[in-house]
């Protein structure tokens, strides 16, 4: 691999603007809907919006609350909005973090130094359902806390059965969500809260994916379970501002029931030559931009905008719902009572895999999980204007599967199946170390991708070892 080099003399603006454009050629067509993660599109005026409230603070830090007060002022509107929406009271408090990854850190990092300080506690476990979402496991691995799952039901819910059990004088903190990224299934959070406060035991509410749209789909009246601060027991919650929010990507919030919890997060270092230093979060340098298109977003949504946000998505999330009950040998996994679902085969002689392939084949992006084995699928508003071709698609993806079965045993359908299912958990993780060190090789690496989409050399092997697999058990 050779190295791109710094050029010898900076080049002409326009032209690298117009060479940054030519690079999303291969990205996902987010405008139109056809991608179902990673991006939450409304129109581009709204972009446009969100922007031009980011570039007037693109170079403002919130390293320091007291030095740049525009931002502090935004990230205390900020959290008082959402402690209204998560029904906060008067103690509500929280900080405004660069995304859910660091909101779930954050959390477990606090519940372990506050029952480390607190309780004596030097060996932490906390008690997470399996689906917790995956900053969870990246947590409890970066800070030392050993994760206790919660099996999934036959009906794939949490199942709670052996919570008390599961909790001891080592337990730092229960995790519920609201709702879990694989199935859009909301977690018991009262019975669960009431289980653990009774053990003296905190409870984070993972609402990252739905803290700012199930409480506008109970106004619109949705029935939903009691997840948020009305939950006696919940003592924080996390919820995405560039998610449903529909913010600037960057934009995360941590709330906490009051402030001795909170205090728990911040890290003060008094001796550094640099300076008597404090922080409320993970990062140093914090991106003003984010802070002011979260504050800007949220002022010309309203509340009367995310309602209407919610409407359209329930409705795009209906229309899918019908559409996979009537398409023979599908289900929906689990119950998902928010914006996303996720829905499996019902057919040994249908490969959901498989499925997926196809349809990323007529131009739709799509996740897959696992165990359940399923496709996944993030609902925006936008999506309601597109349900209808995709359930086409789907209808087309699903016979053509049929008429050829064989195609579970190639291309990436293949490979999924062999990293969901190979007995050999160690084989598949240093597996996907492998392909995934080799996109950081310094000078770039091959291209490689876990998508079929990449270097086939991998893929191809992956699907092969799967193959080689199956047939040897019949
Ligand atoms: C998206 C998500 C996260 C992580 O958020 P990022 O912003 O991607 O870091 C955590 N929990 C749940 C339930 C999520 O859906």
């Amino acid at each position: 691999m050779t190295h791109a080099r710094l050029p010898d003399q900076g080049r002409d603006a326009a032209a690298i603007l117009d060479e940054l454009d030519g690079f999303a050629a291969e990205d996902p067509a987010y405008r139109d809907g056809r991608i179902w993660s990673l991006v939450y599109h409304l129109d581009d005026a709204h972009d446009d919006f969100a922007h031009a409230a980011y570039r007037r603070y693109s170079s403002a830090n919130g390293l320091n609350p007291a030095a740049f007060r525009s931002l502090k002022r935004m990230e205390t509107d900020i959290v008082s909005m959402a402690a209204g929406i998560l029904r906060g009271g008067p103690d509500t408090c929280g900080v405004l973090t660069a995304g859910g990854t660091e909101s779930c850190l954050l959390a477990v990092k606090t519940y372990r130094d506050m029952a480390r300080k607190t309780r004596r506690v030097s060996r932490p476990n906390m008690v997470i359902p399996a689906t917790a979402h995956v900053a969870w496991f990246k947590a409890a691995e970066y800070f030392g806390v050993k994760p206790r799952l919660l099996p999934m039901t036959a009906g794939h819910a949490t199942d709670i059965v052996k919570l008390a059990r599961r909790i001891d004088r080592n337990t730092v903190m229960v995790l519920g969500s609201a709702p879990e990224y694989p199935h859009g299934t909301i977690d018991p959070i009262a019975e669960m809260a009431g289980i653990a406060a009774a053990k003296g035991v905190p409870v984070h509410v993972d609402a990252c994916v739905g803290g700012f749209i199930l409480p506008f789909m109970e106004m619109n009246g949705a029935d939903l379970p009691d997840w948020d601060f009305r939950v006696p027991g919940v003592t924080s919650i996390s919820a995405d501002l560039h998610k449903y929010g529909y913010a600037a990507k960057g934009a995360s919030l941590i709330l906490y029931r009051d402030l001795d919890l909170l205090k728990h997060q911040m890290f003060v270092h008094q001796d550094w030559p640099g300076g008597v230093f404090a922080s409320p979060a993970l990062l140093g340098t914090r991106p003003g931009g984010a802070y002011a298109a979260a504050w800007a977003v949220m002022q010309k949504m309203g509340t009367d905008g995310y309602r209407d946000l919610a409407r359209r998505t329930s409705e795009a999330v209906e229309a899918l719902k019908a559409g996979i009950a009537a398409t023979g040998g599908l289900a929906v996994i689990g119950n998902p009572q928010g914006p996303l679902l996720a829905y499996r085969s019902t057919d040994p002689d249908l490969n959901i895999f498989a499925v997926a392939d196809r349809l990323e084949a007529r131009g739709w992006s799509v996740n897959r999980v696992q165990n359940p084995d399923g496709i996944h699928a993030m609902v925006t508003a936008r999506h309601r204007e597109v349900t209808g071709a995709y359930l086409a698609d789907l209808a087309q993806a699903v016979a053509e599967v049929r008429a050829d079965p064989a195609l579970a045993d190639s291309g990436s359908a293949a490979a999924y199946g062999m990293m969901a299912h190979v007995p050999l958990r160690g084989m598949v993780k240093s597996r996907v170390l492998d392909i995934f060190a080799e996109m950081y090789r310094a000078g770039g690496g091959g291209g490689v991708d876990l998508h079929a989409g990449g270097e086939p050399g991998l893929i191809d092997r992956i699907a092969t070892r799967y193959v080689r697999w199956k047939s040897r058990r019949g």
